[in-house]
């Protein structure tokens, strides 16, 4: 069973608020340090019980952890990691939950230097249109994958802990490259947020925008929830994924483009044929046959 005695949340938002949480109710951690950005959230973190104490910065809360957690959006980890190099005990670990791995790893690279080795990238499967302490559940990764993509450089024995840490919060942990990872996550994850948020914009930017919300419905509920995530974590996450991103939607745009003409000449048959394709995969998806 795995234990921690300082553990450093930097970034106590949804997915390092909950990671806490559920760390602490696995009973796999003795003290949650948090640091992050906003006093307020950090406050609501304390009165929750996420954290046992807010450090000022996070060099100061990663000062004796034994497992530090970066959960701020993506673009902010080099400037978290350089920070808390010199301060970072050296039989510490460090863990990430960022959405994307090839930049993040880049960035620990050049922040952390001859200490990369302590640093384990994770990124948990689990999450919610919601930001900030006051989302976050113990039960949030509860049956979810974790994916890590662990380093040439990191000792079997970390990469153990950090599944381990992941594994007492309820979760299935896998692994792959971060090349794979940011790949695969551009084609189900980061081109369907671009989509959502896509359509949303260009409903409300029509002259009778107020009418089509007034009637929107639950298909466009269901299609576009994700559109209301935090925008500057799917800037970061955007931004730094742009070329399999960019892959991925011209494949959209492809598909798209191939369906058109179906519509346009009014092709039933084949239109039907497409959804009924699309819905035994989705099907097939959901009945945990990929699982
Ligand atoms: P969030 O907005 O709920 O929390 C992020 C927290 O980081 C905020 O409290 C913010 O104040 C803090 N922060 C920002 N900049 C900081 C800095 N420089 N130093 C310290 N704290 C800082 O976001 P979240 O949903 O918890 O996402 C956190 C990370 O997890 C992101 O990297 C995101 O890509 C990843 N992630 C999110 C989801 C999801 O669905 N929300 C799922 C998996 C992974």
């Amino acid at each position: 069973m795995i234990r921690f005695e300082r553990v450093a949340v930097i970034g106590v938002g949804l997915i390092g608020g909950s990671f806490a949480l559920a760390l602490k109710r696995a009973k796999a951690c003795a003290q949650v340090v948090g640091a992050g950005r906003s006093a307020a959230n950090l406050q609501l973190a304390l009165e929750r019980g996420i954290v046992d104490a807010i450090a000022p910065d996070a060099a100061t809360a990663a000062d004796g952890a034994d497992l530090v957690l970066v959960a701020t959006p993506v673009a902010q980890f080099g400037k978290v990691l350089s920070s808390i190099a010199a301060k970072l005990p050296p039989s510490a670990i460090i863990t990430d939950a960022g959405s994307t791995k090839r930049d993040v790893v880049a960035a620990a690279r050049a922040g952390l230097g001859s200490r990369i080795s302590q640093f384990v990238p994770a990124h948990p499967i689990a999450g919610a249109e919601h930001s900030g302490a006051a989302a976050a559940s113990a039960e949030l990764f509860r049956g979810k994958r974790v994916v890590l993509t662990p380093l040439a450089e990191n000792p079997a024995r970390s990469v153990q802990a950090i599944g381990d840490a992941w594994s007492a919060c309820g979760a299935r942990v896998s692994r792959m490259s971060p090349q794979e990872h940011d790949a695969l996550f551009a084609a189900v994850s980061h081109l369907p947020h671009l989509l959502a948020y896509a359509l949303v914009h260009e409903v409300a930017s029509r002259g009778n925008a107020a009418q089509l919300f007034g009637y929107a419905a639950a298909g466009f509920r269901d299609f576009t929830r994700i559109a209301s995530s935090h925008p500057e974590m799917w800037r970061d996450i955007c931004a730094a994924n742009r070329e399999p991103l960019l892959a991925e939607l011209d494949r959209y745009l492809d598909k798209l483009r191939a369906l058109r003409p179906l519509l346009e000449r009014g092709d039933g048959a084949a239109l039907e044929q497409l959804f009924a394709e699309s819905r035994a995969a989705r099907e097939r998806w959901l009945s945990g046959e990929y699982e």
